[in-house]
């Protein structure tokens, strides 16, 4: 069975104060209430390891948003993931289209990052997506492809099962337009489809797969309940956490 995951990205907003008082309320929301949906937010690196002490016995995993591909080394202002690792970090999102437009992120790139997390037990969160354009040249699903060669198939079997995927149509993040339920469920379905002609159709069926781009309470159901939807990430609602909470019972 594969695992549904509910992931906020809280991008650069909030301050240390802010951070706690929003964990506070959600971890609050969440305490006693079963749920089979694991909870992820990737905050600021700045805030992670107060949160993941402070935390550490609420439902709610933290992970950082981005990782340098070394270990070590003359790389001023990064962070690896022998950093991370240490104040047990637990998993890392990697090829975020922020990542990939503003700081020239490659492919390559990217299947390095994925590297360097496994080999420091991150969970790596993989994002692939289509620019607007790319999905009105209707040229989308082969930019999806191109993104999954290029980082996912260079990896083992092993490697793959570690790791989640997250369809993040471009032109849908933080852009207040989500992508219908059946265009998320149509890439969704390839994505799947792709992994399955790589690695076979039982790690296609094991994968993880969440969808981003504007998931709010209000849509957060219909696109969850889609059969190759298995969860969600989630920019903007998640800095809230009522929001959040109710995305997070909406599966
Ligand atoms: C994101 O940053 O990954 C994201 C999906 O943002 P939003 O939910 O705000 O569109």
């Amino acid at each position: 069975m594969r695992k549904t995951i509910i992931a906020g990205n809280w991008k650069m907003y909030k301050t240390m104060q802010e951070a706690d008082e929003t964990i506070a309320l959600l971890a609050e929301k969440l305490k006693g209430k079963a749920t089979e949906n694991t909870i992820y937010i990737a905050t600021p690196f700045l805030f992670l390891d107060r949160l993941i002490q402070k935390y550490k016995s609420s439902s709610i995993h933290f992970g950082a948003q981005n990782i340098n591909e070394h270990t070590d080394g003359a790389y001023t202002g990064e962070i690896s993931g022998k950093m991370l690792e240490s104040i047990n970090c637990e998993f890392v999102l990697i090829g975020h289209s922020e990542r990939r437009e503003y700081y020239n992120e490659s492919n390559a790139t990217i299947y390095l990052k994925i590297k360097a997390a496994l080999q420091h037990n991150l969970q790596p969160i993989f994002c692939c997506g289509e620019r607007l354009e790319e999905r009105n040249n209707n040229t989308h699903f082969e930019t999806i492809q191109q993104q999954i060669e290029e980082s996912i198939y260079l990896l083992t079997e092993e490697e793959l099962q570690l790791t989640v995927i997250a369809y993040e149509p471009v032109w849908a993040i933080g852009t207040g337009l989500t992508a219908s339920p059946e265009q998320a469920q149509e890439i969704h379905q390839h994505i799947r489809s792709l992994i399955e002609n790589k690695f076979g159709k039982v790690a296609a069926d094991a994968c993880s797969i969440l969808y981003g781009g504007s998931v709010k309470p209000s849509n957060a159901k219909t696109l969850f309940s889609q059969p190759d939807i298995d969860g969600g990430l989630v920019g903007g609602a998640s800095l809230n956490a009522e929001d959040f909470y109710q995305i997070i019972t909406a599966i």
